[in-house]
């Protein structure tokens, strides 16, 4: 199925995966609200999406502030129209031995990678029940992006695999609470893509993580962004709940 019609939200859209998922989405026919805090990014990847024929509307939010995710979503529904498809794909990964991190880490993720996708889940979830009512599709979508870390914990990323655990049981639950109504609640779950994720972290914890993963050939943010088009792209009556994605020389 094309997304010709609809209307889709993606946070963290000013790079790596969200920027890659939008031009997808957008390929695909569906307007996109590119969601994130850095405009001059959100601009650079509208003017691409508009060069490709697309149709976008750049929102410029901080969605660890409740009033900007709730205003984010209310933008793209009544600028768009409609909410067809929401990809919470915002997040930071801060790693390192739990002893001593800095609890200002673990308060960002928290914020960000559990608060931001669930204050932009709760304002968009009418939109997607009514969509999936009434839309062009008859079906809509909340893809929300966790992670390898969603699903084995390990040393060194204890709040990480934390958050994103968590994002893991919400789906899960949500996606058995709202099922029946036709929308698909549905889980991305990636190993290693090259982005500029793990340049937020201390000198330290950088050497830690380039030692892991410099000498395998990292995922690119259109192999995730292509997995978040498949999930969106299958009729209405097949819901891909969970995918999990690594680099093949990922251990
Ligand atoms: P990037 O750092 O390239 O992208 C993160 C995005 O999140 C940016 O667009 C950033 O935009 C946005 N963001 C961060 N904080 C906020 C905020 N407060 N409000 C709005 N947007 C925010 O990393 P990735 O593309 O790799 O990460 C995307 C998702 O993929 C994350 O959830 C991450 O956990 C997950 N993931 C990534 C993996 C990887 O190896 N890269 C592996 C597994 C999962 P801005 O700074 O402009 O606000």
């Amino acid at each position: 199925m094309r997304l010709d019609g609809t209307v889709a939200l993606v946070t963290g859209a000013s790079s790596g995966i969200g920027a890659a998922a939008s031009v997808s989405l957008a390929r695909q026919g569906a307007a996109v609200a590119v969601v994130a805090r850095r405009r001059e990014r959100l601009d650079e990847l509208a003017a691409r999406i508009r060069g490709d024929g697309g149709d976008v509307l750049v929102i410029e939010a901080d969605i660890t502030q409740e009033a900007q995710a709730v205003e984010a979503v209310e933008r793209t529904a009544s600028e768009l129209g409609r909410i067809d498809t929401l990809v919470n794909n915002a997040g930071v990964m801060l790693l390192g031995p739990a002893a001593g991190a800095p609890m200002t880490e673990w308060q960002r993720m928290v914020e960000i990678n559990v608060l931001g996708l669930l204050y932009c889940a709760h304002a968009a979830l009418p939109y997607l029940l009514k969509a999936a009512g009434a839309g062009p599709r008859h079906v809509a979508d909340m893809v929300n992006v966790s992670s390898v870390a969603g699903r084995v914990p390990r040393s060194g990323s204890s709040v990480y695999n934390l958050t994103k655990h968590g994002v893991g049981a919400f789906s899960e639950a949500l996606r058995q609470e709202v099922g029946q109504k036709h929308v698909r609640i549905s889980l991305v779950e990636p190993g290693a893509v090259e982005t500029e994720l793990a340049g937020h972290n201390r000198p330290e914890v950088l050497e830690t993580i380039r030692a892991r993963f410099g000498g395998i050939e990292r995922m690119q943010p259109e192999d995730i962004a292509d997995a978040i088009t498949y999930i969106v792209t299958r009729p209405r009556h097949v819901a891909v709940n969970e995918l999990l994605i690594r680099p093949t020389e990922q251990e």
